[in-house]
C-alpha cells in the first residue's frame, strides 16, 4: 500500500477502538501512525461512496449511531460488576479470539461491506453478549487505496496501489499472495503488470505485515475469517495445494456447521471445499493463519456463485451481511459451548 494505512476495529468484552495498525517504525517510541486528515479523507469518501452509499441511506450503517453505540459499550465494560462476571465466567479459560478480515481485494466490494455490518453489530449493546465469550478483531478494509481506486478509475482492480520499481505503468501488489506461507510457488506472478503479482518478497506489503503482526500479537486465535469475493462457498486450507493438511476432518466439520447455521436460518447455501483442490495458489492468509497455530482458518467466498460476479447489487447487500452475520453468532456457539444460546 503506497499512500494509507490500514485500519482495524477492535472490539474484547465491551470496548472498542479504531486504530491504524503499526507500520514502519520511525519513532522507536511509537510504531503507530495516527488516523491523519488524508486517512480520514479516504475513510469518509469510502463511507460515502459506491455500495456503502446503499447503507447510509437505508440507516444500515448510521455512523453518529455506531459511535453512540461504541460508548455505551464502553459504560458496560467500566462497570466494576460487569467485569467481575467476565472474570467469574472465564477465570478457566482463556478467551476466544476471532479475527475477520475484509477487503483484501478492491474489487471486490461486497466484503469491506459485510465487514463493517459486523463491525457495526458487535458496537450494538443489544449484541453485548457476544463479547463476553469471545474477544472480536475486524479489519473492514485490508486495501483501503485499491478499493479507493476501484470507486474512482478501474471498477475490477485487485491489487494494491502499491508503485512497482521500474514499472510505474504496473502498479500493485496482489496482497492475498503476499503473506509468508509457499510464498510465490503457485498461482500467483512474479510479472509486476499481473493481478496476481505476488510482490518482490513475502510481506513486502504494510497491509500484509499489519496481519502478521495482529496474529502473532494475539495469542488463542481460534477462527480467521478471510472475506473475499465471488463464488458463495467456504474454503479450508490448504490452499496451495491440493493435499488435505492434518486435522481436515476438524476444519471441514466447522465449515460446514458455518454453512448449515446459514442455510438453516433462511440463508443461502453456501459450498464447502478444500481451497487448493481445483486451483492452487500460495501466499494466502487463511493458509498463513492455519500454519501459525490458528485451528478454524477460512476464506469465505461471497454471493453470488457466478451471475452478478463482484458486482454484487446493493439492495443484496442487507441479505448477505445479515446470513453471514447469523451463522457467525451461531458458530460461535460451537466454539464456546456456553455461548449456544446466542444462535
Ligand atoms: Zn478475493
Amino acid at each position: 500500500m503506497s499512500n494509507y494505512n490500514s485500519w482495524g476495529i477492535h472490539m474484547r468484552s465491551g470496548h472498542c477502538w479504531h486504530s491504524s495498525f503499526p507500520v514502519k517504525k520511525k519513532n522507536k517510541r511509537s510504531s503507530k501512525i495516527p488516523m491523519n486528515e488524508k486517512n480520514l479523507d479516504l475513510l469518509n469518501r469510502i463511507f460515502k461512496s459506491g455500495s456503502e452509499k446503499e447503507y447510509i441511506k437505508s440507516d444500515i450503517l448510521n455512523e453518529r449511531k455506531f459511535r453512540k453505540n461504541v460508548q455505551d459499550q464502553n459504560k458496560i465494560k467500566s462497570s466494576p460488576r460487569q467485569k467481575t462476571s467476565k472474570l467469574d465466567m472465564h477465570k478457566k479459560k482463556e478467551e476466544s479470539v476471532i479475527i475477520i478480515e475484509a477487503g483484501a481485494h478492491a474489487r471486490e466490494w461486497i466484503s469491506p461491506a459485510v465487514g463493517t455490518y459486523i463491525a457495526q453489530q458487535l458496537a450494538d449493546p443489544a449484541n453485548s453478549d457476544l463479547l463476553k465469550y469471545a474477544t472480536w478483531v475486524v479489519v473492514p478494509l485490508l486495501n483501503p487505496d485499491g478499493y479507493d481506486y476501484s470507486h474512482t478509475d478501474d471498477r475490477f482492480w485487485r491489487k494494491n496501489r502499491r508503485l512497482n520499481k521500474g514499472r510505474p505503468e504496473c502498479p500493485g501488489v496482489d496482497l492475498n499472495r503476499n503473506f509468508n506461507i509457499k510464498w510465490a510457488i503457485t498461482g500467483s506472478s512474479s510479472n509486476q503488470c499481473s493481478e496476481t503479482y505476488h510482490g518482490t518478497k513475502a510481506f513486502s506489503e504494510k497491509e500484509t505485515k499489519a496481519i502478521r503482526k495482529l496474529i502473532k500479537r494475539i495469542k488463542n486465535v481460534e477462527l480467521y475469517l478471510s472475506l473475499h469475493s465471488y463464488g458463495q462457498v467456504i474454503l479450508h486450507p490448504l490452499g496451495y495445494t491440493s493435499d488435505e493438511p492434518p486435522g481436515v476432518g476438524e476444519l471441514r466439520s466447522m465449515a460446514d456447521a458455518f454453512a448449515n447455521h446459514i442455510s438453516n436460518n433462511g440463508g443461502r447455501q453456501y459450498a464447502v471445499e478444500q481451497a487448493g483442490l481445483n486451483y492452487q495458489s500460495g501466499g494466502g492468509s487463511d493458509d498463513y493463519a492455519f500454519s501459525r497455530g490458528v485451528p478454524y482458518s477460512y476464506t469465505v467466498e461471497l454471493p453470488d456463485k457466478w451471475k452478478d460476479g463482484f458486482e454484487t447489487p446493493p439492495e443484496k447487500i442487507l441479505g448477505i451481511s445479515q446470513e453471514i452475520w447469523t451463522g457467525l453468532k451461531c458458530l460461535l456457539g460451537d466454539l464456546v459451548p456456553d455461548a449456544k444460546y446466542l444462535c
